[in-house]
C-alpha cells in the first residue's frame, strides 16, 4: 500500500493512481471542474486567467484540464500552445497539423514493418531520367 500526503488538504491517504489527492479532495476538485466547465460554456471567450479568478481555481489546474482535453477554450483564450510547433490551440497538447503529421509518421512506421523493400530494378530506370530537357 502506498501512503501519500494529499496535495489538496495534506492528509495522509492510501494512494492508488492519478493525482496525489485524497478521495474527498478529488470529489471537491471534480465539483470545481463542473463549475469551471459551466462557466466557460456560459462565457465564451473567457481566458484561463478569467476562469481562475471567477471560479477561485488555480490557473495551472485549469491548464492541466485543457491538456487533458477536458476543457476547451475559445481560440486564442486558452493560452495553450502546441508542444510541437507553438501554434495556439484550444485543447489538448498538439495542433491539428502536428497531430496529423504524427499519425502519418506512425503509419509510416507500420508500413516499414511490412516486408516491402525497394527492388533493385529501380536502379535500371535511373539513366532514362537523364537528359530529359
Ligand atoms: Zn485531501
Ligand atoms: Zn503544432
Amino acid at each position: 500500500m502506498d501512503v501519500r500526503n494529499c496535495r489538496g488538504c495534506g492528509k495522509l491517504f492510501n494512494y492508488v493512481s492519478g493525482p496525489f489527492m485524497c478521495p474527498a479532495c478529488r470529489e471537491k476538485l471534480e465539483e470545481k471542474f463542473q463549475e469551471v466547465k459551466k462557466y466557460i460554456q456560459e462565457n465564451r471567450g473567457v481566458t484561463v486567467a478569467d476562469v481562475s479568478e471567477a471560479c477561485d481555481i488555480d490557473a495551472n489546474q485549469v491548464r492541466q484540464w485543457i491538456r487533458e482535453e477536458r476543457l476547451e477554450f475559445a481560440s486564442g483564450a486558452s493560452e495553450i500552445c502546441c508542444e510541437q510547433c507553438g501554434t495556439p490551440i484550444t485543447s489538448g497538447r498538439f495542433c491539428d497539423k502536428c497531430k496529423n503529421s504524427m499519425v502519418n509518421s506512425l503509419n509510416n512506421v507500420y508500413k516499414q514493418d511490412a516486408p516491402a523493400r525497394p527492388s533493385r530494378d529501380d536502379r535500371s530506370g535511373g539513366p532514362k531520367m537523364r537528359f530529359l530537357g
